[in-house]
């Protein structure tokens, strides 16, 4: 008897129900087959990396940790508009704004900014809206190659302006442009 089965890929293959030869009985033959490839295994170049020690190179588009970023003077680009937030479709992203006050001009580019932005990196899934909808091109994926660390509390994946806005040195040595 014949058993037909058809695959996805519009291949078919038969399958006979025929009786077992003695080297098929004692599995000998298999088993000596399944060793054969395993050891070809040992001399084929590892798929595996020791991570962290070691790391693999970046794609071009590989979209990492966001970053906020600063422009040439050191001052903050981020205008708090929310069209990020509005993006996200993680609801990843929260966003309080703020006035800049007299004096801050230094610290801030546009007159609003963000006095608190934050990213739940559990919630995100790092598809890159948020950066396409920013206008001031204040937020990246892209640029950055950070990896989120793994952590074991779920508050520490709550990224705020601490670990998102760049430093000042990076932004005037233009590390992310
Ligand atoms: S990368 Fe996507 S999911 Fe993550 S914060 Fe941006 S828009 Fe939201
Ligand atoms: S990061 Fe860009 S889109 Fe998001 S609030 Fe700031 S300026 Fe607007």
């Amino acid at each position: 008897m014949s058993i037909e089965k058809i695959s996805l890929s519009g291949r078919k293959t038969e399958v006979v129900d025929k009786t077992m030869t003695f080297s098929e009985k004692i599995y000998l033959p298999a088993v000596v087959k399944g060793l054969i490839i395993t050891i070809k295994h040992f001399f084929k170049k590892k798929a595996t990396i020791q991570y962290p020690e070691q790391q693999r190179e970046f794609s071009p588009v590989y979209r990492g940790q966001h970053v906020l970023m600063r422009d040439e003077h050191g001052r903050e680009r981020c205008t708090a508009c929310g069209l990020c937030a509005l993006s996200c479709p993680a609801e990843a992203i929260t966003m309080v704004a703020a006035e800049r006050k007299k004096g801050e001009e230094d610290l801030y580019r546009e007159e609003k900014y963000a006095s608190v932005y934050e990213i739940n990196m559990l919630r995100c899934i790092f598809c890159g809206l948020c950066e396409e909808a920013c206008p001031k091109e204040a937020i990246f994926l892209t640029k950055s190659k950070l990896l989120v660390k793994p952590k074991l509390e779920r508050e520490d994946f709550i990224y705020g302006k601490d670990k998102l806005v760049i430093s000042v040195e990076d932004a005037k040595a233009r590390k992310y442009d």
